[in-house]
C-alpha cells in the first residue's frame, strides 16, 4: 500500500533553494527539525522569511541586506604606475584609495571586473582603460 506523507523543507524566500539541496535529504517529517538543519547551515529568519547563505549579508553597519550581492569590485587607475587595479570589496565599503589612484568603476562585480581584466590586461593608458571600460559596460550591463 502507498500512503502520502506530509514532510517538510525550508525554502529560500529570496531564491526559492530549498535547505536540502545541500545535504543527503529531500525533506523533514517535522518542521522543526527542518528548521533546525537549516539554522545549522546559516540559514536565517527574518520577519517570518527565510534565508539561504547566499542571500543575505550584513554591511559595516551591521544592518543586514537580503538578496543583493555580498561584494562589489572596485577598478581604480594608478597614471603614476600607469596601470589600472582591481579589488573586491564588501558592500558598503567606502574607503577611498591612495591620492594617485582614481575610481573608474564601483558597480561591477568581480566576475566582471576579472573578465575585463582579462580582455584588455593591466598596463594600458587611462584613456584606453576609460574607452574600453565604457564599451565592456554598455555590452554586458
Ligand atoms: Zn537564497
Amino acid at each position: 500500500m502507498i500512503q502520502e506523507v506530509k514532510m517538510y523543507t525550508v525554502i529560500c524566500d529570496n531564491c526559492k533553494k530549498s535547505a536540502d539541496d545541500d545535504t543527503d535529504y529531500s525533506c523533514w517529517n517535522d518542521k522543526n527539525a527542518a528548521k533546525e538543519i537549516a539554522m545549522e547551515a546559516s540559514w536565517i529568519t527574518e520577519d517570518d522569511n527565510d534565508y539561504c547563505p547566499d542571500c543575505y549579508s550584513y554591511d559595516d553597519y551591521n544592518n543586514l541586506i537580503i538578496g543583493k550581492p555580498k561584494t562589489f569590485c572596485r577598478i581604480e587607475y594608478s597614471q603614476k604606475e600607469g596601470l589600472f587595479n582591481i579589488e573586491e570589496h564588501p558592500i558598503g565599503y567606502q574607503k577611498i584609495p591612495y591620492p594617485d589612484w582614481k575610481i573608474l568603476s564601483d558597480n561591477l562585480t568581480i566576475e566582471q571586473c576579472t573578465q575585463f581584466s582579462e580582455e584588455i590586461g593591466f598596463n594600458n593608458s587611462l584613456d584606453k582603460v576609460q574607452t574600453e571600460l565604457r564599451k565592456f559596460i554598455a555590452k554586458n550591463l
